[in-house]
């Protein structure tokens, strides 16, 4: 009797991206270590060829392209339809998607149409004589909890780094199969796609942040961390959300609960307190460094750098710092 497979499934308006391709590859790797299955990929879209071949070479796990004809977005309500359809037709144990506010719409609409457990955010993967357990946050991040899907499917969502430089690579490039997926339109419509500017593309996928709190009181501090940011090689610079709330950043650069999950190996928190909602979206962070004027703030009990010091004047300090290096 054949194994049920695990699949990923990168169902992206964009092309194959890398980070977010390993990052499940590398989890659906874990689960497969504590209850051996087959790892399979499926990238569906309009146009899926070149994403799909890309995926092949650089995880090296068979990909079919899963083409859905009239289709112009992952966003349609039809979508979910022709994904179900096909994936029931492989009767996976698990099927692997991201993190994302795509991701989380299509995994509990798949969980319903595949009668399967949804589970989203997961951040961790142990096994026991029982079987899986699966982690993810509660509680805006607060703690931590196991989770145990006894059902036949399990639709995940993996956070987003969680599972960031564990994949051994096979440099083996696997082979592409191709299919073919006709949708019939439902009830919701996929109007228009707003592209954001192209500054606020990435953060879940910044090599480093410099992220701005309540704490630089008004937005022309903005241009201190911009200044930061730009004396770091990929940083990219993010907010807080009462500094998105106030228009200061675009809502785009949030990190939080409610704004994006990241994982940079860089995080530089300047005049954030470490609120639970925010600490929830930047816990996969590896070095953090905070700075704050208030020695008592929750976020250094997150941090590995600690500054005690107000931002004007540390931050023009550390810019300088950083030029001297580099010259
Ligand atoms: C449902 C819900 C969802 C939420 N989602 C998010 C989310 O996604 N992301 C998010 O960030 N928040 C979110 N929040 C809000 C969250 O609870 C906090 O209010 C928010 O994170 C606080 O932002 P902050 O740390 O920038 O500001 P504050 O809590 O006001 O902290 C400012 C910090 O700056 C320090 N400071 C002040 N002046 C200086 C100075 N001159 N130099 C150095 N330090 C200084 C202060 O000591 C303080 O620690 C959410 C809240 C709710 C209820």
């Amino acid at each position: 009797m054949s194994v049920a497979p695990i699949c990923i499934v990168l169902a992206s308006r964009d092309p194959c991206r890398a980070a977010a391709a390993e990052n499940l590859a590398a989890c659906a790797r874990a689960i497969a270590t504590h209850s051996p299955a087959p790892i399979q990929a499926v990238v569906a879209g309009a146009d899926p060829s070149a994403a799909a071949g890309e995926t092949a070479r650089h995880l090296g796990i068979p990909v079919t392209a899963l083409e859905i004809a009239d289709l112009s977005d992952p966003g349609d309500g039809a979508f979910g339809a022709v994904l179900a359809d096909f994936l029931n037709r492989k009767a996976p144990a698990w099927i692997l998607m991201e993190d994302t506010t795509l991701g989380r719409r299509l995994a509990g609409e798949l969980a319903v149409r595949l009668a399967a457990a949804c589970i989203t955010g997961v951040e961790a993967v142990e096994g026991d004589a029982a079987g899986i357990v699966l982690t993810r946050a509660v509680w805006g991040g607060k703690f931590r909890a196991g989770v145990r899907a006894t059902a036949a499917t399990r639709v995940v969502t993996v956070a987003s780094g969680a599972f960031a430089g564990r994949l051994e690579h096979t440099a083996v490039p696997a082979d592409v199969r191709w299919a073919q997926g006709r949708a019939a339109h439902g009830g919701r419509r996929h109007l228009e796609r707003i592209q954001a500017p192209e500054a606020d593309a990435g953060l879940s996928e910044a090599r480093a942040i410099v992220a701005a709190g309540n704490g630089i009181g008004e937005p022309d501090r903005l241009d201190l961390v911009r200044a930061l940011a730009a004396k770091i090689a990929g940083a990219q610079v993010a907010g807080s959300r009462p500094v998105c709330d106030r228009g200061w950043l675009p809502f785009s650069r949030q990190v939080g609960i409610t704004g994006a999950t990241v994982a940079p190996a860089l995080y530089i928190a300047c005049g954030i307190s470490g609120a639970s909602q925010h600490l929830a979206g930047m816990s996969g962070a590896g070095l953090v460094v905070a700075i704050n004027k208030d020695p008592k703030a929750a976020i250094f009990h997150h941090a590995d750098i600690a500054v005690v010091e107000a931002l004007e004047t540390f931050l023009p300090l550390l810019i300088e710092a950083c030029g001297q290096k580099e010259d």
